[in-house]
């Protein structure tokens, strides 16, 4: 494992101070509802075993408290880059962070009238 890794907040600190949270190549589906329960699944649980470049959600635990995106070897642990995760962009996407559908997020109406 790569002994430092260089916070675009913080600085090189060490990876003792980092939790590494997974895949970062995901894409997120954007579609909701009936019948995108296979690639809601696929996208939470569905994980390859890459032998070689990937990139990774890492969490500054131990300091700024921020999300970066780390492109390192598995194999070697030489580390490519670090990205602030709001500015990493997944191959295949055109927003930086894909976005599920506005309406399906909105939360129940409530009734009118309210509390009295
Ligand atoms: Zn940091």
């Amino acid at each position: 494992m790569a002994t430092l890794i260089n916070c675009p907040h913080c600085g090189r600190r060490t990876t003792d101070e980092f939790y590494i949270k997974g895949d970062a190549s995901k894409v997120r589906p954007t579609a909701v509802g009936d019948g995108t329960m296979d690639q809601w699944h696929d996208y939470v649980h569905i994980r390859d075993n890459v032998r070689g470049r990937v990139t990774e959600y890492w969490h500054h635990t131990g300091g700024c408290r921020q999300w970066l995106v780390v492109e390192r070897d598995s194999m070697t642990h030489e580390v490519y880059g670090v990205t602030p995760a709001q500015k990493w962009k997944p191959a295949g996407t055109k927003a930086a962070a894909p976005a599920v559908k506005a309406a399906a997020r909105k939360a129940p109406a409530k009734k009118a009238g309210g509390k009295r």
